[in-house]
């Protein structure tokens, strides 16, 4: 048994030829870090933001051999090798084969387009993969310790819901959730607010950064930090981006067994998704081609085609979980590839579309494949498209479906003129009570919350 590393980060793990593999920060100003800290820190010092520090292939043979392993052993097994040396591999395997317990099916629409459907899991979205793993890899390093963790996340409504059933339950930890009052859907709400045990809701009086900045104040307190041990369930955590490398995989396994190349088209906001599918490519996976796809918050297309890069306050579109208008993912993107816009370009393209072109691809994926598709599933449609007009088609275009159409029956609804049939799941949390404790924007009401539970 090899459990040195958990009572010292400075002993090289015995079994492993490597030594242990740090975390450096995309801003290379901050130390380099242990995948501990790396977790629970969230953000490095610099506000970079952690990258492996090594990024190797699979061995040879990896990729056939997977097609015949089931999802979470080939999560599992790319896992390991991504993070040798880091966690000790028995902890590890529970924690993807606990956290990968849910299908990631390849649909296939025609012989050139299949949607991989990510909007299986508790919170009907992609975001499940990452916070489910995220718990529980948090949960393993603070196993022991007497003292709780809390986890603060502010939220304009997606991010919360899949956080919330990440952590539902998970020993150690506290999750206390700050979304704005009336401003997100009641389906989004519903998700927060009726799970109960060890997750707060906390209803703010305003917006979404009003939510966010108590959440940054927080953080910056030494005070409060010096007695009360907080940590952020962020998108940028190294922790929620790992676990979005299994699904590449997995549906690389189903797509390929069609003896085409594959093109993956993923529709973007914050580039985390595809910034995964990025590092499964450079860890061997035989993808052919990335394509992102955003809405009409296109700095990265503007990028992608230009090489300036600028950001732009974000705009509100059908597809809001990509109305990002500073990715800041791209970081990471332009560390995997040495800062080249031409490497860059080599491995993806970029296209945006505006909620006209949207709709449009909503009732054509239905008209034509009788698919119902969420509107930023739609938009990787458009994507995938777009990239078939530009190469020619020949290899099989898997756009993924990031979440489920009922999650967004407000538009899906009205733009398809359909009923949308609601899960049973979705149904028996939209008939629960909601929970929440009402919260002004003011630091020292949500400070004076937080020091009641020191
Ligand atoms: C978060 C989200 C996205 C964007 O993913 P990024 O990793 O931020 O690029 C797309 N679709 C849905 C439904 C989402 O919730």
């Amino acid at each position: 048994m090899c459990y040195l590393w958990e009572f010292s980060s400075h002993i090289t793990h015995r079994t492993s030829h490597i030594t242990t593999m740090k975390f450096y920060s995309t801003k290379h100003t901050a130390p380099a870090t242990d995948l501990k800290e790396a977790v629970i820190r969230g953000l490095p010092a610099d506000n970079g933001l952690y990258m492996p520090e090594l990024i190797r292939p699979m061995e040879d043979g990896f990729f056939e051999a997977a097609k015949d392993m089931s999802f979470p052993e080939m999560a599992f097994q790319l896992a390991n090798r991504l993070l040798e040396g880091t966690i000790e591999s028995a902890a590890l395997k529970e924690i993807v084969y606990d956290a990968v317990n849910f299908e990631a099916p390849v649909h296939f629409l025609d012989e050139d387009y299949a949607c991989l459907e990510l909007f299986h899991g508790p919170s009907f979205a992609f975001k499940d993969f990452g916070a489910r793993f995220m718990a529980r890899i948090m949960s393993h390093f603070v196993k022991g310790s007497t003292e709780k963790l809390y986890i603060l996340v502010a939220t304009s409504g997606d991010t919360g819901g899949a956080v919330a059933q990440g952590f539902l339950g998970t020993p150690g930890i506290e999750v206390i959730i700050l979304y704005p009052s009336q401003k997100i859907s009641e389906l989004q709400e519903k998700q927060l607010t009726t799970l109960g045990q060890n997750i707060t809701a906390l209803e703010v009086k305003g917006t979404f950064d009003d939510c966010q900045a108590l959440v940054k104040q927080a953080f910056l307190d030494e005070e409060l930090r010096a007695q009360l041990r907080i940590s952020s369930a962020n998108s940028i955590n190294i922790a929620r981006l790992i676990p979005q490398a299994f699904y590449y995989l997995y549906a690389w396994t189903q797509a390929a067994k069609k003896g085409k190349d594959v093109v993956f088209c993923v529709p973007s906001g914050n580039f985390g998704n595809i910034t995964a599918g990025l590092i499964a490519h450079k860890m061997g996976l035989p993808v052919k081609h990335f394509v992102a796809a955003n809405n009409s918050n296109d700095v990265f297309t503007k990028y992608h085609q230009t090489n300036i890069f600028e950001a732009r306050p974000s705009v509100k579109t059908l597809s809001n979980a990509m109305d990002v208008g500073n990715p800041s993912n791209l970081q990471r993107i332009q560390d995997l590839y040495q800062n080249d816009i031409e490497q860059i370009r080599t491995h993806m393209s970029a296209y945006s579309f505006n909620d006209e072109q949207t709709k449009e691809a909503m009732k054509e994926l239905y008209n034509k494949y009788q698919y119902l598709a969420c509107p930023h599933t739609a938009v990787g449609y458009l994507g995938m498209k777009s990239y078939f007009e530009e190469h020619g088609k020949g290899a099989t275009g898997v756009f993924l479906g990031t979440a489920h159409p009922a999650k967004f029956l407000d538009i899906v609804e009205p733009t398809l003129d359909v009923k949308v049939d609601i899960p049973a799941r979705l149904q028996v949390l939209m008939a629960r009570e909601k929970e929440a404790e009402l919260m002004p924007t003011d630091y020292e009401t949500f400070r004076a919350y937080l020091m009641k539970l020191v």
